[in-house]
């Protein structure tokens, strides 16, 4: 299952250092090596997978639940924590970096200085309607190849 060259399957393995916070049969959770702010925590499937096409959905609903506690839990830390970002980038295009799906948990305060540009301009529902009809015909392909 390890991919060599993988450093996320280096820590799994023990093989490369983290600061681990949770571990299971199937997820690890440890500090981000370049944290957003004080807290920011990577949840890793042990089982290499690139993204969220390799991903078993059940061992994502997995990470999802490990996530959730954890921002459950930083907010009971003396971490500053008034809120709570879940954040999962799938493929370059959308910031992946590390080729092993991870879902990072980022503690969230006002003026932390993270934030995300983009252009979150109201569209017109025909617009809207028109990407709906698009996202249906990929769930249609989807339940047609049975995955
Ligand atoms: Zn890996």
């Amino acid at each position: 299952m390890a991919v060599s060259g993988c450093v996320f399957c280096a820590i799994v393995r023990g093989q490369a250092e983290a600061s681990t916070v949770h571990e299971d049969d199937s997820v690890v959770a440890f500090m981000d090596l370049r944290p957003v702010t004080p807290g920011h925590l990577l949840v890793v499937p042990k089982a290499h997978a690139v993204g969220l096409e390799d991903l078993e959905e059940a061992l994502g609903a997995r990470l999802w639940t490990v996530a959730q506690r954890l921002a459950r839990a930083l907010r009971r830390s003396p971490l500053r924590c008034d809120g709570v970002n879940l954040f999962l980038a799938d493929g370059e295009a959308a910031f992946q970096e590390v080729f092993h799906v991870h879902l990072h948990v980022v503690p969230r305060f006002v003026g932390d200085g993270f934030r995300i540009d983009a252009n979150w301009q109201v569209r017109e529902r025909g617009e809207l309607d028109k990407s709906a009809a698009a996202v249906r015909c990929g769930l249609l392909a989807l339940t047609s190849r049975q995955s």
